[in-house]
Protein backbone atom coordinates (compact mmCIF):
# COMPACT_ATOMS: atom_id res chain seq x y z
CA UNK A 1 0.00 0.00 0.00
CA UNK A 2 1.00 3.43 -0.69
CA UNK A 3 1.41 5.62 2.40
CA UNK A 4 -0.31 9.50 1.98
CA UNK A 5 -0.29 12.42 4.53
CA UNK A 6 -2.96 13.92 2.20
CA UNK A 7 -6.20 13.98 3.53
CA UNK A 8 -7.40 15.02 0.27
CA UNK A 9 -9.38 12.37 -1.31
CA UNK A 10 -8.57 13.99 -4.70
CA UNK A 11 -5.17 14.21 -4.29
CA UNK A 12 -5.03 10.50 -2.62
CA UNK A 13 -6.58 9.36 -5.80
CA UNK A 14 -4.25 11.27 -8.04
CA UNK A 15 -0.94 9.63 -5.95
CA UNK A 16 -2.55 6.24 -6.15
CA UNK A 17 -3.20 6.93 -10.15
CA UNK A 18 0.24 7.61 -10.18
CA UNK A 19 1.42 4.98 -8.16
CA UNK A 20 -0.25 2.48 -10.20
CA UNK A 21 1.41 4.22 -14.06
CA UNK A 22 4.49 4.08 -12.28
CA UNK A 23 4.30 0.40 -11.28
CA UNK A 24 3.34 -0.32 -14.50
CA UNK A 25 5.93 1.58 -16.25
CA UNK A 26 9.15 0.44 -13.45
CA UNK A 27 7.90 -3.32 -13.38
CA UNK A 28 6.39 -5.98 -11.73
CA UNK A 29 7.84 -5.82 -8.23
CA UNK A 30 8.87 -2.22 -7.69
CA UNK A 31 9.23 -1.41 -3.85
CA UNK A 32 7.14 1.16 -1.78
CA UNK A 33 8.92 3.68 -0.49
CA UNK A 34 7.50 2.70 3.27
CA UNK A 35 8.26 -1.25 2.71
CA UNK A 36 12.13 -1.12 2.26
CA UNK A 37 12.85 0.00 5.72
CA UNK A 38 15.66 -2.75 7.46
CA UNK A 39 15.18 -2.59 11.28
CA UNK A 40 18.53 -2.93 12.34
CA UNK A 41 18.34 -4.17 16.34
CA UNK A 42 21.67 -2.36 17.42
CA UNK A 43 19.45 1.24 16.05
CA UNK A 44 16.23 -0.53 17.87
CA UNK A 45 18.46 -0.97 21.20
CA UNK A 46 19.26 2.66 20.99
CA UNK A 47 15.91 4.07 20.25
CA UNK A 48 14.80 2.11 23.56
CA UNK A 49 17.98 3.34 25.63
CA UNK A 50 16.77 6.79 25.52
CA UNK A 51 15.03 7.58 29.36
CA UNK A 52 12.55 9.39 30.44
CA UNK A 53 13.78 9.69 33.91
CA UNK A 54 17.30 11.31 32.80
CA UNK A 55 15.15 13.61 30.32
CA UNK A 56 13.66 14.73 32.88
CA UNK A 57 15.80 15.18 35.15
CA UNK A 58 18.13 17.61 32.56
CA UNK A 59 14.98 19.52 32.77
CA UNK A 60 14.52 19.71 36.08
CA UNK A 61 18.07 21.06 36.51
CA UNK A 62 18.14 23.34 33.60
CA UNK A 63 15.19 24.92 34.35
CA UNK A 64 16.60 25.51 38.19
CA UNK A 65 19.11 27.65 37.46
CA UNK A 66 15.94 30.61 37.51
CA UNK A 67 17.32 31.87 33.72
CA UNK A 68 19.37 31.32 31.32
CA UNK A 69 19.29 34.33 29.54
CA UNK A 70 22.20 35.74 27.18
CA UNK A 71 22.84 38.41 29.39
CA UNK A 72 22.67 36.95 32.66
CA UNK A 73 25.40 36.60 35.27
CA UNK A 74 28.52 33.85 34.66
CA UNK A 75 29.42 34.13 38.04
CA UNK A 76 26.86 33.28 40.31
CA UNK A 77 27.37 29.51 40.69
CA UNK A 78 23.66 28.98 41.08
CA UNK A 79 21.94 31.34 39.06
CA UNK A 80 21.76 32.14 35.27
CA UNK A 81 23.78 31.32 32.07
CA UNK A 82 27.16 30.88 33.45
CA UNK A 83 26.04 28.39 36.23
CA UNK A 84 23.90 26.25 33.63
CA UNK A 85 26.59 25.99 30.72
CA UNK A 86 29.04 24.82 33.24
CA UNK A 87 27.16 22.05 34.47
CA UNK A 88 26.05 21.29 31.23
CA UNK A 89 30.00 20.39 30.52
CA UNK A 90 30.30 18.86 33.93
CA UNK A 91 27.26 16.39 32.68
CA UNK A 92 27.82 16.14 29.33
CA UNK A 93 31.75 15.01 29.97
CA UNK A 94 30.52 12.51 32.66
CA UNK A 95 28.60 10.59 29.69
CA UNK A 96 31.84 9.44 28.30
CA UNK A 97 35.35 9.82 27.49
CA UNK A 98 35.11 9.54 23.72
CA UNK A 99 32.66 12.73 24.08
CA UNK A 100 34.73 15.69 23.46
CA UNK A 101 32.96 18.55 25.02
CA UNK A 102 33.88 22.22 24.76
CA UNK A 103 32.70 25.78 24.88
CA UNK A 104 31.93 27.46 21.16
CA UNK A 105 32.03 31.02 22.22
CA UNK A 106 31.95 34.33 20.36
CA UNK A 107 32.41 38.18 21.20
CA UNK A 108 28.94 39.85 20.35
CA UNK A 109 28.79 43.11 20.24
CA UNK A 110 25.35 45.35 21.41
CA UNK A 111 22.63 45.38 19.24
CA UNK A 112 19.09 44.35 18.04
CA UNK A 113 18.04 42.19 21.48
CA UNK A 114 21.60 42.20 23.09
CA UNK A 115 21.39 45.32 25.03
CA UNK A 116 25.08 44.99 25.88
CA UNK A 117 28.51 43.31 24.17
CA UNK A 118 28.74 39.49 25.52
CA UNK A 119 30.74 36.74 25.21
CA UNK A 120 28.24 34.25 24.13
CA UNK A 121 28.89 30.13 24.62
CA UNK A 122 27.20 27.46 22.73
CA UNK A 123 27.74 24.21 24.53
CA UNK A 124 29.26 21.00 22.23
CA UNK A 125 30.26 17.80 22.32
CA UNK A 126 31.41 16.12 19.93
CA UNK A 127 31.52 11.92 19.32
CA UNK A 128 34.55 11.42 16.46
CA UNK A 129 33.48 8.84 13.87
CA UNK A 130 35.33 7.80 10.78
CA UNK A 131 34.88 10.37 8.47
CA UNK A 132 34.62 13.97 8.50
CA UNK A 133 31.32 14.36 8.02
CA UNK A 134 28.87 15.82 10.81
CA UNK A 135 25.41 15.33 12.04
CA UNK A 136 24.20 17.86 14.37
CA UNK A 137 21.79 17.23 17.51
CA UNK A 138 20.82 20.68 18.50
CA UNK A 139 18.55 22.57 21.05
CA UNK A 140 18.98 26.46 22.63
CA UNK A 141 19.94 26.35 26.38
CA UNK A 142 19.11 30.27 26.36
CA UNK A 143 15.49 31.17 27.87
CA UNK A 144 13.97 34.23 28.07
CA UNK A 145 10.85 35.62 29.78
CA UNK A 146 8.56 38.59 30.04
CA UNK A 147 8.38 39.92 34.31
CA UNK A 148 4.17 39.64 34.32
CA UNK A 149 1.27 38.16 32.65
CA UNK A 150 0.40 40.87 30.19
CA UNK A 151 3.65 42.62 29.29
CA UNK A 152 5.63 42.82 26.18
CA UNK A 153 8.29 40.60 25.57
CA UNK A 154 11.31 41.88 27.27
CA UNK A 155 14.44 40.42 25.46
CA UNK A 156 17.02 42.61 27.32
CA UNK A 157 15.69 41.88 30.88
CA UNK A 158 18.24 39.32 31.69
CA UNK A 159 17.38 39.07 35.61
CA UNK A 160 13.82 38.62 34.98
CA UNK A 161 13.29 34.64 36.21
CA UNK A 162 12.90 32.57 32.85
CA UNK A 163 12.77 28.93 33.38
CA UNK A 164 12.19 27.96 30.09
CA UNK A 165 11.30 24.38 30.87
CA UNK A 166 10.01 23.78 27.19
CA UNK A 167 11.47 26.45 25.32
CA UNK A 168 13.82 25.29 25.53
CA UNK A 169 15.46 23.10 28.22
CA UNK A 170 13.12 20.23 26.53
CA UNK A 171 15.03 20.44 23.25
CA UNK A 172 18.68 20.77 25.06
CA UNK A 173 17.41 17.57 26.90
CA UNK A 174 17.00 15.80 24.04
CA UNK A 175 20.87 16.70 22.47
CA UNK A 176 22.22 16.02 25.93
CA UNK A 177 20.25 12.31 26.14
CA UNK A 178 21.24 11.39 22.43
CA UNK A 179 24.67 12.77 23.70
CA UNK A 180 24.46 9.90 26.61
CA UNK A 181 23.10 6.97 25.17
CA UNK A 182 25.17 7.10 21.64
CA UNK A 183 28.68 7.85 23.25
CA UNK A 184 27.63 4.90 25.77
CA UNK A 185 26.91 2.69 23.35
CA UNK A 186 30.24 1.65 22.54
CA UNK A 187 28.92 1.31 18.33
CA UNK A 188 31.39 3.24 15.91
CA UNK A 189 29.90 5.36 13.64
CA UNK A 190 30.91 6.37 9.95
CA UNK A 191 30.03 10.54 10.91
CA UNK A 192 31.14 12.58 13.51
CA UNK A 193 28.48 13.11 16.09
CA UNK A 194 28.04 16.76 17.66
CA UNK A 195 25.50 17.68 19.94
CA UNK A 196 25.02 20.94 21.38
CA UNK A 197 22.91 23.59 22.91
CA UNK A 198 23.28 27.20 21.21
CA UNK A 199 22.71 30.68 23.11
CA UNK A 200 21.15 34.06 22.37
CA UNK A 201 18.48 32.12 20.01
CA UNK A 202 15.80 34.20 21.82
CA UNK A 203 17.41 37.58 20.90
CA UNK A 204 18.02 36.55 17.08
CA UNK A 205 19.38 33.09 16.74
CA UNK A 206 22.84 34.91 17.55
CA UNK A 207 24.82 31.24 18.51
CA UNK A 208 23.60 29.25 15.75
CA UNK A 209 24.48 32.20 13.14
CA UNK A 210 27.62 32.42 13.92
CA UNK A 211 28.47 28.63 14.41
CA UNK A 212 26.84 27.70 10.88
CA UNK A 213 28.54 30.87 8.97
CA UNK A 214 32.01 29.79 11.00
CA UNK A 215 30.99 26.04 9.68
CA UNK A 216 30.51 27.23 6.11
CA UNK A 217 33.92 29.76 6.03
CA UNK A 218 35.72 26.57 7.29
CA UNK A 219 34.38 24.50 5.05
CA UNK A 220 33.11 21.80 7.16
CA UNK A 221 30.77 19.11 6.02
CA UNK A 222 27.66 18.89 8.06
CA UNK A 223 25.69 16.17 6.19
CA UNK A 224 22.53 17.20 8.90
CA UNK A 225 21.27 19.57 11.88
CA UNK A 226 18.20 17.97 13.74
CA UNK A 227 17.05 20.98 15.83
CA UNK A 228 14.60 20.19 19.01
CA UNK A 229 12.66 23.70 20.03
CA UNK A 230 9.62 23.29 22.33
CA UNK A 231 9.60 19.71 22.17
CA UNK A 232 8.15 18.61 25.38
CA UNK A 233 4.37 19.80 26.10
CA UNK A 234 1.05 17.83 24.95
CA UNK A 235 -1.75 20.40 26.55
CA UNK A 236 -2.10 22.96 23.69
CA UNK A 237 -3.10 26.97 25.21
CA UNK A 238 -6.75 26.27 24.37
CA UNK A 239 -6.84 22.87 25.78
CA UNK A 240 -6.20 20.31 22.86
CA UNK A 241 -3.73 17.25 23.91
CA UNK A 242 -1.63 15.61 21.75
CA UNK A 243 0.69 13.39 22.91
CA UNK A 244 1.38 11.05 19.98
CA UNK A 245 3.17 13.24 16.83
CA UNK A 246 5.55 15.72 16.39
CA UNK A 247 5.97 18.63 13.79
CA UNK A 248 9.24 18.47 11.33
CA UNK A 249 9.00 21.53 9.52
CA UNK A 250 11.96 21.96 6.58
CA UNK A 251 12.27 24.89 3.97
CA UNK A 252 11.83 24.09 0.12
CA UNK A 253 12.09 24.27 -2.58
CA UNK A 254 11.14 20.65 -3.05
CA UNK A 255 14.10 18.91 -3.32
CA UNK A 256 15.89 21.10 -0.42
CA UNK A 257 18.49 19.56 0.99
CA UNK A 258 16.21 20.07 4.13
CA UNK A 259 13.52 18.48 2.40
CA UNK A 260 15.31 15.23 1.78
CA UNK A 261 16.24 15.46 5.56
CA UNK A 262 12.66 15.74 6.62
CA UNK A 263 11.65 13.13 4.70
CA UNK A 264 14.50 10.53 5.78
CA UNK A 265 13.54 11.61 9.40
CA UNK A 266 9.93 10.55 8.76
CA UNK A 267 10.91 7.29 7.10
CA UNK A 268 12.79 6.01 9.78
CA UNK A 269 11.32 8.15 12.58
CA UNK A 270 7.93 6.05 11.51
CA UNK A 271 9.88 2.41 10.86
CA UNK A 272 11.07 2.46 14.48
CA UNK A 273 8.32 4.77 16.14
CA UNK A 274 5.18 3.40 14.62
CA UNK A 275 3.07 4.52 17.30
CA UNK A 276 4.51 7.94 17.08
CA UNK A 277 2.93 10.39 14.27
CA UNK A 278 5.89 12.24 12.02
CA UNK A 279 3.96 15.24 10.54
CA UNK A 280 6.43 16.74 7.92
CA UNK A 281 5.54 20.46 7.48
CA UNK A 282 6.89 22.08 4.06
CA UNK A 283 7.51 25.13 5.70
CA UNK A 284 10.66 26.84 7.50
CA UNK A 285 8.93 27.47 10.38
CA UNK A 286 5.73 27.85 12.64
CA UNK A 287 3.67 31.31 11.41
CA UNK A 288 5.97 34.43 11.99
CA UNK A 289 8.39 32.70 14.31
CA UNK A 290 12.18 31.78 13.87
CA UNK A 291 14.85 29.03 15.07
CA UNK A 292 18.11 27.25 14.87
CA UNK A 293 17.59 25.21 12.30
CA UNK A 294 17.49 28.27 9.59
CA UNK A 295 20.86 29.67 9.84
CA UNK A 296 22.15 26.57 8.78
CA UNK A 297 19.71 26.53 5.96
CA UNK A 298 20.88 29.61 4.94
CA UNK A 299 24.27 28.25 4.32
CA UNK A 300 23.31 25.41 2.43
CA UNK A 301 23.05 22.49 5.58
CA UNK A 302 20.41 19.89 5.84
CA UNK A 303 18.67 21.21 8.97
CA UNK A 304 15.37 20.59 10.21
CA UNK A 305 12.82 21.69 13.01
CA UNK A 306 11.36 19.85 15.51
CA UNK A 307 8.19 20.98 17.38
CA UNK A 308 5.34 19.98 19.36
CA UNK A 309 1.62 20.20 17.56
CA UNK A 310 -0.18 21.69 20.52
CA UNK A 311 1.86 24.82 21.63
CA UNK A 312 0.99 26.89 25.25
CA UNK A 313 1.70 30.70 24.22
CA UNK A 314 0.33 31.32 27.46
CA UNK A 315 3.57 30.03 29.11
CA UNK A 316 6.25 30.32 26.49
CA UNK A 317 8.47 33.53 27.15
CA UNK A 318 7.44 33.29 30.46
CA UNK A 319 7.83 32.83 34.13
CA UNK A 320 5.07 29.96 34.24
CA UNK A 321 7.41 27.73 31.73
CA UNK A 322 8.25 25.45 34.34
CA UNK A 323 9.05 21.62 34.33
CA UNK A 324 5.90 20.52 35.38
CA UNK A 325 4.57 21.61 31.82
CA UNK A 326 7.04 19.41 30.15
CA UNK A 327 5.52 15.77 29.42
CA UNK A 328 8.37 13.35 29.95
CA UNK A 329 6.92 10.63 28.30
CA UNK A 330 6.14 12.68 25.51
CA UNK A 331 10.22 14.55 25.66
CA UNK A 332 11.06 10.69 25.12
CA UNK A 333 9.42 9.92 21.97
CA UNK A 334 10.67 12.85 20.32
CA UNK A 335 14.06 11.95 21.65
CA UNK A 336 13.44 7.98 20.13
CA UNK A 337 12.53 9.67 16.68
CA UNK A 338 15.48 11.70 16.68
CA UNK A 339 17.49 8.93 17.57
CA UNK A 340 16.13 6.92 15.01
CA UNK A 341 17.16 9.07 12.29
CA UNK A 342 19.82 10.39 13.95
CA UNK A 343 21.47 6.67 14.40
CA UNK A 344 20.69 5.68 10.94
CA UNK A 345 22.13 8.22 9.46
CA UNK A 346 25.27 8.00 11.27
CA UNK A 347 25.82 4.19 10.80
CA UNK A 348 25.09 4.95 6.69
CA UNK A 349 27.62 5.79 4.06
CA UNK A 350 27.29 9.27 2.64
CA UNK A 351 24.70 9.96 -0.15
CA UNK A 352 26.21 9.99 -3.36
CA UNK A 353 27.30 12.57 -5.80
CA UNK A 354 24.88 12.30 -8.52
CA UNK A 355 26.48 15.99 -9.90
CA UNK A 356 29.24 16.64 -12.69
CA UNK A 357 31.94 19.21 -12.18
CA UNK A 358 29.72 22.02 -14.10
CA UNK A 359 26.79 21.41 -11.68
CA UNK A 360 24.51 19.20 -14.16
CA UNK A 361 22.76 16.30 -12.65
CA UNK A 362 23.85 13.07 -14.21
CA UNK A 363 20.37 12.13 -15.36
CA UNK A 364 19.20 11.96 -19.24
CA UNK A 365 17.18 10.54 -21.94
CA UNK A 366 19.64 7.19 -22.15
CA UNK A 367 20.79 5.91 -25.71
CA UNK A 368 16.96 5.99 -26.70
CA UNK A 369 16.31 9.40 -25.60
CA UNK A 370 13.30 8.07 -24.27
CA UNK A 371 14.58 6.31 -21.33
CA UNK A 372 15.22 7.48 -17.62
CA UNK A 373 19.03 6.81 -17.01
CA UNK A 374 21.07 8.07 -14.26
CA UNK A 375 24.43 8.19 -13.40
CA UNK A 376 26.32 8.31 -9.61
CA UNK A 377 29.51 8.31 -7.95
CA UNK A 378 30.44 5.48 -5.53
CA UNK A 379 30.00 6.39 -1.94
CA UNK A 380 32.79 5.21 0.59
CA UNK A 381 31.52 2.18 2.49
CA UNK A 382 28.17 1.46 0.23
CA UNK A 383 27.28 -2.52 -0.63
CA UNK A 384 24.19 -1.31 -2.47
CA UNK A 385 22.18 1.76 -4.13
CA UNK A 386 18.64 2.41 -4.14
CA UNK A 387 16.70 4.91 -6.58
CA UNK A 388 14.01 7.06 -5.24
CA UNK A 389 10.95 7.85 -8.01
CA UNK A 390 8.10 10.28 -7.34
CA UNK A 391 5.47 12.10 -9.75
CA UNK A 392 5.83 15.45 -11.26
CA UNK A 393 3.58 16.75 -8.32
CA UNK A 394 4.40 15.04 -5.79
CA UNK A 395 5.63 15.98 -2.50
CA UNK A 396 6.67 12.90 -1.08
CA UNK A 397 9.13 9.66 -3.26
CA UNK A 398 6.85 7.12 -4.11
CA UNK A 399 8.63 4.03 -5.32
CA UNK A 400 12.11 2.85 -4.19
CA UNK A 401 14.07 0.25 -6.11
CA UNK A 402 16.92 -1.87 -5.24
CA UNK A 403 19.54 -1.87 -8.15
CA UNK A 404 22.65 -3.45 -6.24
CA UNK A 405 26.06 -2.40 -6.10
CA UNK A 406 26.11 -0.22 -9.41
CA UNK A 407 27.05 3.63 -10.22
CA UNK A 408 24.33 3.87 -13.37
CA UNK A 409 21.02 2.47 -14.08
CA UNK A 410 18.31 2.57 -16.89
CA UNK A 411 14.33 2.94 -16.67
CA UNK A 412 13.10 1.81 -19.93
CA UNK A 413 10.62 4.23 -21.41
CA UNK A 414 10.54 6.57 -17.90
CA UNK A 415 9.72 10.08 -18.71
CA UNK A 416 12.41 12.44 -16.80
CA UNK A 417 10.02 15.45 -17.53
CA UNK A 418 7.75 14.05 -15.18
CA UNK A 419 9.17 12.31 -13.08
CA UNK A 420 11.63 13.29 -10.16
CA UNK A 421 14.73 11.00 -9.27
CA UNK A 422 16.87 10.50 -6.30
CA UNK A 423 19.61 7.90 -5.07
CA UNK A 424 21.01 6.49 -2.18
CA UNK A 425 23.48 4.71 -0.36
CA UNK A 426 23.27 1.65 1.24
CA UNK A 427 26.16 -0.04 3.68
CA UNK A 428 26.37 -3.68 4.36
CA UNK A 429 23.48 -3.87 7.29
CA UNK A 430 21.17 -1.85 5.49
CA UNK A 431 21.88 1.86 6.87
CA UNK A 432 20.70 4.05 4.38
CA UNK A 433 22.48 7.60 3.06
CA UNK A 434 20.01 10.69 2.68
CA UNK A 435 18.95 10.81 -1.00
CA UNK A 436 20.82 12.71 -3.39
CA UNK A 437 17.91 14.19 -5.73
CA UNK A 438 18.58 15.04 -9.48
CA UNK A 439 17.91 18.61 -9.53
CA UNK A 440 19.77 21.18 -11.84
CA UNK A 441 20.31 24.43 -9.22
CA UNK A 442 18.20 27.51 -10.82
CA UNK A 443 19.53 29.24 -13.42
CA UNK A 444 22.16 33.04 -12.67
CA UNK A 445 20.79 35.83 -14.44
CA UNK A 446 23.43 35.73 -16.53
CA UNK A 447 22.60 32.12 -18.09
CA UNK A 448 18.97 33.19 -18.64
CA UNK A 449 19.47 36.39 -20.27
CA UNK A 450 22.13 34.56 -23.17
CA UNK A 451 19.59 31.79 -24.38
ZN1 LIG B 1 12.84 28.30 21.51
Amino acid sequence: MIRSRHSSAVTLAATILAAVILTAVLGPNPLHAQGTVQLDPAVQELVAEVSEENLEHLVHTLAGFETRHTLSSVDDPDRGIGAAREWMVDELSGYSPRLEVSLDCYDVVAQGRIAEDVELCNVKAVLPGHSDRRIYVSGHYDSVAQLLEGMAEEYERFNNPAPGANDDASGTAVAMELARVLSQSGLEFDATLVFIGFAGEEQGLFGARLHAHRAYEEGTRIDAVFNNDIVGNIRGGDGRRDGTSVRVFAPGPEDSPARQLARYVHRFGSAYMPHHEIRLVAREDRFGRGGDHTPFNYWGFAAVRFTEPMEDYSRQHTVYDTADGVHAPYLARNARVNMAGVATLALAPSAPDVDTQGGNPRLSRGDTGYDAHLQWDTSPGATSYRIFVRGGWSMDWEQVVEVGDVTEFTFPGLSIDEHFFGVAAVGPDGHESLVSPYVRGPRSVSEVETR
